[in-house]
């Protein structure tokens, strides 16, 4: 595993690639957003860290950059910062989960192996499609009556499976599991984040859509979650 650490601490960053090298990791480390982002641009690497505040880039302005350039190696954010409003944003620009300053070492190898164990690839039918929601799982693209959605990775992950389990209520514990990997990485919050911008992609593509052919997440209080595709026939139950 091929992984870019980009922090300008540079006690935390030595002892951070001492650490992950003995893991077995081969560690890259740049000093400032500006560096680190040109070399994550120049290399295939597997998985990058990236501290919020940097000298001469934010990490926000690097993994918005990366992600415009249609990078798509999932990123952990390290933020000093307590403000859920920073780590939301962080999440916003394109990162896959953060960690908070301090943390503990055996955490942030916990949620490197939990960004790295990517949902099974798929075996099935490439294209799923449910009333007029199309999602090609090898292209990584999802429309809705040939309108594009701009999904990040894990929105698109959570869709794919969503597509794959139509009408069944999913627990978010199941989501856990099977979009991120490990049902104790991955906190509440960052679900709630990437559920409702999946919800805001989803009601973006289809405005005055009838309602006879909506598509939408629905919460089921207690239990879990339900993708409700108005339009697909094989979907109604008892439809008399
Ligand atoms: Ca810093």
């Amino acid at each position: 595993m091929w992984l870019l650490l980009i922090e300008d601490e540079v006690r935390l960053a030595r002892s951070l690639q001492t650490g992950l090298e003995e893991e077995g990791y081969t560690v890259d480390v740049a000093g400032d957003g500006e560096e680190g982002e040109l070399r994550a641009l120049a290399n295939a690497y597997d998985v990058l860290i990236v501290d919020w505040r940097l000298p001469r880039r934010d990490g926000k302005t690097v993994v918005e950059n990366l992600r415009a350039a249609g990078r798509e190696m999932p990123i952990l954010m390290l933020t000093a910062l307590s403000d859920v409003e920073h780590r939301v944003s962080g999440l916003d620009a394109g990162a896959d989960d953060y960690l908070p300053k301090p943390f503990k070492f055996e955490e942030l190898l916990a949620r490197l192996r939990a960004l790295l164990r990517r949902p099974p690839l798929a075996t099935q039918q490439e294209v799923l499609q449910l009333g007029l929601l199309e999602v090609n799982t090898r292209r990584r693209q999802a429309t809705f009556d040939g309108a594009r959605l701009d999904l990040r990775p894990k929105e698109f992950a959570l869709l794919e499976d969503f597509m794959r389990h139509p009408d069944e209520v999913i627990s978010r514990t199941v989501l856990a599991e099977r979009v991120w990997g490990d049902p104790f990485c991955v906190t509440d919050n960052v679900m709630d984040v990437t559920i409702f911008g999946l919800r805001q992609k989803l009601a973006d593509v289809q405005p005055g859509t009838p309602e006879a052919h909506a598509v939408r997440i629905e919460t089921v209080r207690g239990v879990g979650y339900r993708l409700v595709v108005e339009g697909a026939p094989d979907l109604l139950h008892d439809a008399t």
